[in-house]
């Protein structure tokens, strides 16, 4: 059961070939034996298997939507009603949200069951998941190595068969970079494009929430349901959403792909880069045409990032003051006690060190030299984006300069880690869409094509994804095997 589509769930829900109820229930015991991978900070078994019944309950009675009775589980930022939401922090390691996020409602309403809550990166900073007050989750392809981040656990609850599909924020990569480490898709939307309300801010004006899934079609089918405008949020935007599976089947003669050169320097591992290659290869074979692009102010986004991503989370972290909400410190000896000892103890070293990075950069004297030259920087860089897609319809290139690599590997250097997203971070400066694929395997270990598109072109580039999914079986590899008792 557990290695469907989403589709072919919703089929064997509709036609009674199984319950929601015993589709939950083998989730969730495959949950309980694979807990070793540490997916999971909250598992919602109860809950679970409720609303499973009441799914159930709705199928019988010939209604429900495509993703009734189906077992989700959501990234630890997205708050949940009456269920702990920890964004991989101690500092919210009791917290209760009050409220659901929009896209958990959304997800609620349209019947999906609810699994529990994965985990992540320390308020989404990291490309590892080792950041996490939780400990590290592990990569299904091999237990050594990091899942990537900071949506580590949704990519190993995806690909290890813990959830049907997962939901997962990018701020700099973080939907992309652990999909491609894990053998999933997922797709960074445009900024915009999904509902933040209700999902822990890091930065954001980079901040997007977006699907983990097994492949681009069921992407699809997650985007229908989240993507749209919430009046909750003001950065939302009031656009239709399309028909997100409508467009799946369209043709891709004709594609123009453009392959930027500063995506294909010598930082990028050879074989990765044949990867990518023998994929571009696939699309020719498909009727694309490939053209050289250039983004010449690429090689500054990973400064510009660090300055606005920094500043944005140093503002956005001060309401974890040891009153308001969170950890508090035992017996502060005054309120300026309170508040440090409380953020001291209750923040990790990499959330710390963002926050002074941040401090520094929006300090008098300091913000013209870093924060306004950063937002300066940020507008060559899209402008570099959109002058590119008028010459092309979509840009590919890798996601990650390397496979996923072992845990305690890049921990000591934080500018290796940041290196990690050399080419996401430009994407959610220009604030474009973009999606990761699973395009094959260096030594056992996943590698993912990313399709960048112009703002709003989602259901174009899941067109793209889909087409290149018809024609490969990269995206049904499965890393563990099921055995006897799951089928
Ligand atoms: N790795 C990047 C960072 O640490 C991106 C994280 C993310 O997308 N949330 O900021």
């Amino acid at each position: 059961m557990h290695d469907k589509t989403l589709a072919e769930l919703a089929t064997g829900l509709k036609t009674r070939e199984f319950s929601s109820v015993e589709l939950t229930h083998a989730y969730l015991n495959r949950i309980q034996r694979h807990q070793a991978l540490n997916a999971y900070i909250t598992v919602t078994e109860e809950r679970a298997l409720a609303q499973a019944q009441a799914a159930d309950d709705r199928l019988a009675k010939g209604e429900g939507t495509a993703l009734t009775g189906i077992p989700l589980a959501h990234k630890d930022i997205f708050c949940t009603l009456g269920i702990k939401t920890s964004c991989g922090s101690k500092m919210l390691d009791t917290f209760t949200a009050p409220y659901d996020a929009t896209v958990v409602e959304r997800l609620d309403q349209a019947g999906a069951v609810m699994l529990g809550k994965l985990n992540m990166d320390e308020f989404a900073m990291g490309s590892s998941n080792e950041t996490s007050f939780y400990g590290p989750a592990h990569n299904p392809w091999n237990s050594e190595c990091v899942p990537g981040g900071s949506s580590g656990g949704s990519a190993v609850a995806v690909a290890a068969r813990l959830a049907a599909a997962a939901t997962g924020t990018d701020t700099g990569g973080s939907i992309r970079q652990p999909a491609a480490f894990c053998g999933i898709t997922g797709l960074k939307p445009t900024y915009g494009r999904v509902s933040r309300y209700g999902m822990i801010a890091y930065a954001s004006s980079l901040d997007q929430g977006g699907p983990m899934t097994r492949s681009a079609e069921d992407a699809a089918v997650l985007m229908q349901v989240m993507a749209g405008f919430d009046p909750k949020d003001s950065t939302s935007v009031a656009l239709p959403v399309p028909d997100y599976r409508a467009s799946l089947d369209d043709s891709l003669a004709g594609l123009k792909i453009g392959l930027p050169k500063q995506f294909f320097s010598d930082q990028l591992d050879s074989r990765i880069a044949k990867v990518i290659q023998d994929a571009i290869a696939d699309y020719q074979k498909l009727g694309a045409t490939i053209h050289d692009v250039s983004l010449p102010s690429l090689n500054l986004a990973i400064p510009a990032y660090y300055v606005i991503a920094s500043a944005e989370c140093s503002s956005n972290l001060s309401r974890y003051d040891g009153v308001r909400f969170g950890y508090r410190c035992q017996n502060p000896a005054d309120l300026t006690d309170l508040y440090t000892r409380s953020r001291g103890e209750a923040f990790g070293a990499e959330v710390k060190r963002r926050i002074l990075m941040g401090t520094y950069a929006l300090s008098a004297g300091y913000y013209d030299a870093y924060y306004l030259k950063a937002q300066q920087v940020r507008r060559l860089i899209r402008d570099d984006f959109k002058r590119a897609l008028t010459e092309v319809d979509v840009l590919m290139g890798p996601v990650t300069p390397g496979t996923a690599f072992k845990i305690g590997a890049k921990t000591a250097d934080p500018l290796q880690m940041y290196l990690e997203d050399i080419y996401t971070i430009a994407i959610n400066l220009a604030g474009l869409p973009a999606l990761s694929l699973p395009a094959g395997f260096v030594e056992g270990l996943p590698v993912g094509l990313q399709v960048i598109g112009d703002y709003f072109a989602e259901a174009r580039l899941l067109n793209i994804g889909h087409g290149y999914q018809q024609l490969t079986d990269w995206h049904l590899q499965a890393p563990v095997q099921p055995t006897q008792e799951d089928l």
